[in-house]
């Protein structure tokens, strides 16, 4: 999602394509308070409103970006460079 309005995985604020205001993304389940969301999905979802923050629709531009982008951070474990423990 990238335009205003509830927050189901990830919102976009300000419209995307170089106008991005505020990204927000859903960490828990709605109405749940006892887990988070799996880090590939909050990740995942990050990743696809950072890519609106470039392409505003949802487009072949859109998601040839995304693809890349992906596939990139599936390569990359980020995590297992980082000294993160919850
Ligand atoms: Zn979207």
């Amino acid at each position: 999602m990238m335009f205003e309005g509830t927050l189901s995985q990830g919102l976009n604020i300000g419209g995307g394509g170089g106008t991005t205001k505020e990204i927000k993304l859903r960490l828990r389940e709605s109405g749940s308070s006892a887990s988070f969301l799996s880090y590939d999905f909050i990740l995942g979802t990050m990743l696809h409103e950072l890519v609106h923050n470039v392409h505003g629709p949802h487009n072949a531009t859109f998601y040839a970006l995304l693809d890349k982008i992906n596939d990139v951070s599936s390569s990359t474990p980020i995590l297992d460079s980082l000294d993160i423990r919850c």
